[in-house]
């Protein structure tokens, strides 16, 4: 049924991590309060669910400030530097609390405890750190945080092994909002790129097991659903049973679940086959984050992305015609080794070009163990900056007036939280992606609306309600 080398978590097992659950509720040394702090991607936030759900399973309360709490756990990112260098900035900033609260327990996992040497310097560097453990050890949190309380040393555990954890309880951020992983690891190894090698090789859930945690989360009244993966359109190829990603979107648009959407597609996955099922279904909603990260074939080359400035473009034209009105994203990473002007030039004009309704912009940031941060041509961060400030203004300037499209038009949105510009206002996602704000009060939040778009405010639509 799946590949070797990849391990779905026994029932066994998981009955082992509920009874260190059963056992830290009565440990006399248990924690009252916890917080999490979650750094990175949506997979990190799911992630940081599952610690609170097994968390509140021990009958330790949520606190609602990370000062206040007896454990904080650090649940980290190593994407880009920055994102490495404020947890562990924030981290060392947690010892001072430790001095008022002496019991306080220090956990740190995610993604930067993966990577290569990181343990040994959390234990060298940070020696008040009471628990370190990596994505794939996620599962045993129970039982590793146990430990952890019975002992004065600290604990480090590093898996290796490709895990498929199953049946963690959640504690989800939002009653009618839902993640659901359907695959882990990537194995597209883009040469700046160090999610491979922390979060390990593609391996897809059972179609079954998903289906089923689909049809638990709508009956707890989830009204909108979004799949997860570092790369969802090669999910199934793992499997020996013959089901691809269009062949799931397909099941899961049958089962009456009202809002479907994923996230990420790489563009040289993006199959016609999957383009047709999102065109037939009721319930996948049409928005397509489709990161592009150069419009430079020569970059994209030595990005090992597999795909042409030229497919690319005839994605998004497939996209457009199968689906009118699409809401479409991107990724985009400048100053990457050896990108020249020419090859920035041919990047704005892609966006020029494309019109993407939103674009997650990044400088470059080399990271140890990835190809290109040994690569030569490395870009000097002033010239990246500038090219950021140039990439940003052009999508600020075509945002305004590819979102322009939308006035007048119907739409539906799930109300997320108040605005924050207005007690008057809710505000949540269309259809399509984007940010719309509409009259509303609290009693809203978890509904969908039906309203109409009015205008346009600092890249958030507006909207009157019609029903
Ligand atoms: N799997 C997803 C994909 O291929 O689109 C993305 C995963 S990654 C967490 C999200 C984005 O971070 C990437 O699309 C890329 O633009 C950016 N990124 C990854 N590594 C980076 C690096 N070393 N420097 C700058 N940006 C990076
Ligand atoms: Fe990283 Fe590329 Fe995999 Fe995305 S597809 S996670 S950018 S290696």
């Amino acid at each position: 049924m799946m590949r070797t080398g990849i391990r779905i978590v026994s029932p066994e097992e998981t009955e082992r991590q509920q009874y260190f659950m059963e056992e830290i509720k009565k440990l006399p040394q248990k924690p009252k309060s916890f917080f999490v702090v979650t750094y990175g991607c949506q997979m990190n936030a799911h992630d940081s669910e599952k610690l609170k759900g097994m968390l509140t399973k021990m009958e330790i309360c949520e606190a609602s400030a990370r000062e206040d709490a007896d454990l904080v756990v650090f649940n980290t990112c190593c994407v880009r530097e920055n994102a490495e260098r404020k947890a562990l900035g924030n981290i060392t900033w947690l010892k001072e609390i430790r001095k008022r609260n002496p019991s306080l327990i220090i956990a740190v996992c995610g993604c930067m405890i993966q990577e290569p040497g990181m343990a040994e310097r959390i234990l060298r560097q940070y020696s008040f750190v009471n628990l370190a453990f990596g994505t794939s050890n996620l599962y045993r949190f129970p039982e590793m945080l146990h430990n952890t309380l019975n002992t004065d040393r600290p604990i480090v555990e590093i898996e290796n092994d490709d895990i498929i954890p199953e049946d963690l309880p959640v504690q989800r951020a939002r009653s009618e909002f839902a993640y659901l992983t359907v695959m882990y690891g990537c194995n597209n190894f883009c040469s700046y790129c160090i999610v491979p090698y922390v979060r390990g090789r593609e391996r897809s859930r059972l179609p079954d097991r998903i289906l089923k945690e689909a049809d638990e989360l709508l009956h707890d009244g989830v009204k909108e659903i979004m799949l997860l993966g570092q790369n969802v359109n090669s999910y199934g190829k793992d499997l020996a049973n013959g089901i691809n990603f269009a062949g799931l979107l397909e099941k899961l648009d049958s089962m009456g679940i009202q809002r479907i959407r994923f996230m990420t597609s790489h563009p040289k996955d993006l199959s016609d086959e999957l383009i047709s099922a999102m065109a037939d279904s009721k319930h996948i909603l049409p928005q397509f984050h489709l990161p592009v990260q150069s419009g430079s074939n020569a970059v994209l080359r030595n990005m090992n992305r597999c795909y042409t400035r030229e497919q690319y473009l005839d994605r998004v034209e497939k996209l457009r015609c199968s689906i009118p009105g699409i809401g479409l994203s991107t990724d985009i990473i400048v100053g990457f080794p050896g990108e020249s002007d020419a090859d920035f030039s041919e990047t704005m004009q892609l966006v020029e070009q494309v019109r993407f309704d939103s674009a997650f912009t990044f400088v470059y940031s080399p990271r140890i163990g990835t190809k290109a941060a040994y690569m030569p041509d490395q870009i000097d961060p002033e010239i990246s900056t500038e090219r950021i400030q140039k990439l940003i203004s052009l999508q600020e300037r075509l945002q305004q007036d590819t979102m322009r499209r939308f006035i007048g038009s119907e739409e539906e949105i799930l109300v997320e939280n108040l605005s924050k510009r207005s007690d008057l206002d809710v505000s949540g996602k269309g259809r399509h992606g984007i940010s719309i704000t509409v009259r509303g009060n609290k009693a809203d939040i978890g509904s969908i609306l039906k309203c109409r778009i009015t205008g346009l405010k600092n890249n958030t639509l507006i909207a009157e309600r019609i029903d």
